[in-house]
């Protein structure tokens, strides 16, 4: 039977199914296992009253005042063009007398621990608890967005709960997580909250992460780098017109934001969700490995991730395991080292990480669960060869 995952768990929040959370219940399983989470969803009262929207509203940090009436915002590549009282693409920026809000500042949709596999983050201490926090909205429009419930919608439109960045730090320490990562919804639409939360968790030697789009300016992008250990970003396809008429986006930003990130030293990895007849194409898959290959590197773990059909691509199927497979076969080829298949709980390799000069399987995991850790050092226990990753 397929274990629940975090999205499948997210459904069922906001369809209903899980009513019981939306009305503020807590939830636990035992961490490391497949399905375990311990989630703090909103506390089921819509953020419609004014003490709420007002605490919720924070002054943008990045932001260019025009004329008397417009504004653009630099947070991200759409560099929206906001007139007086309007909101941005994203639904969650507001020029407010001349000056841009961000209206989720501390207005988070939900709490969340599970394993830190789930984000997906394959090279950071293997299997520890991870607090992840997300909000409303997003700055895309994935026709198959597997958290459409939240990312599709407004702050006014989703339950929610009003908590400090020091109060997530608090949470997080209290329930034994290592690592707080911002993911779910797009992070940058919530960039100042995830910022004051990565700071508040450095001082308090926790792990920082966030799982993007990678649409996000460079120079928001460098400051929060240096208060972040990892980055997963989503590269949806290696295809312009894809991001055009799936998320009504593009391409060549992610790609420079990928270069920013390691050129910042930060560690990363890239999750490609393989969408049957959208994206799965072994040449478009062998022209991006060749692309990471050449310009991010080799060490960077790539995650192949398995469709399912959601939100306005219900007309596909899932993608064929065979599909992941050769997928992942045309990365060894173009000689990635680290190359994994997700959404397949019970692939007998696709979760496990192992050495690319000897072979050796270092890291056994069952889905979310890692069942054995035989890295010695950062390295190989039979041959040595050191490890791209954080493992201590
Ligand atoms: S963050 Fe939102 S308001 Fe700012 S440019 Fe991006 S989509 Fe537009």
């Amino acid at each position: 039977m397929e274990s629940t995952n975090r999205r499948e768990f997210l459904r069922k929040v906001f369809l209903g199914t899980g009513a019981a959370l939306s009305l503020g219940c807590l939830v636990s399983g035992n961490a490391g296992s497949p399905d375990s989470f311990i989630s703090i969803p909103g506390s089921g009262s819509l953020p419609k009253h004014d003490k709420m929207r007002k605490a919720s509203r924070k002054e943008a940090m990045y932001y260019t005042r025009l004329d008397r009436q417009r504004i653009r915002c630099d947070l991200c590549f759409r560099k929206c063009i906001i007139s007086e009282n309007g909101t941005g693409f994203c639904r969650v920026r507001e020029n407010t007398g001349g000056k841009l809000y961000s209206l989720v500042y501390g207005n988070a949709a939900g709490l969340q621990i599970d394993p830190i596999e789930m984000e997906p983050m394959y090279h950071m201490l293997p299997g520890h608890r991870n607090l992840c926090v997300y909000t409303a909205s997003c700055n895309f429009r994935c026709k198959h967005c597997h958290n459409w419930h939240i990312s599709q919608r407004g702050p006014s439109q989703i339950s929610a709960r009003q908590y400090s960045p020091r109060d997530i730090v608090r949470i997080a320490k209290r329930r034994g997580c290592k690592s707080i990562s911002h993911s779910i919804n797009e992070p940058t639409v919530f960039y100042e909250f995830m910022y004051d939360i990565a700071v508040a968790a450095k001082g308090e030697g926790l792990l920082t992460l966030f799982h993007t789009n990678g649409y996000i300016s460079p120079e928001p992008l460098r400051d929060v780098l240096q208060f972040m250990d990892g980055v997963t970003v989503d590269l949806k396809a290696f295809d312009e017109v894809f991001y055009k008429d799936i998320s009504m986006a593009s391409l060549q930003p992610v790609l420079e934001t990928l270069q920013v990130i390691r050129e910042n030293n930060v560690h990363l990895e890239i999750v490609y969700l393989v969408i049957p007849t959208l994206n799965d194409s072994m040449e478009e898959i062998g022209n991006m490995c060749r692309w990471i290959s050449k310009h991010i590197g080799r060490d960077i773990p790539l995650h192949f991730n398995r469709f399912s059909p959601m939100y306005q691509l219900t007309n596909l199927p899932r993608t064929p395991v065979r599909t992941l497979e050769a997928a992942a076969d045309t990365a060894r080829q173009n000689r990635l080292r680290y190359v994994y298949i997700g959404n397949v709980p019970g692939h007998q390799t696709g979760y496990s990480t192992h050495c690319p000069a000897c072979g050796r399987m270092l890291i056994r995991r069952t889905h979310f669960t890692v069942e054995r850790n035989e890295l010695k050092n950062g390295g190989c226990s039979n041959c040595g060869m050191k490890i791209y990753g954080i493992w201590e």
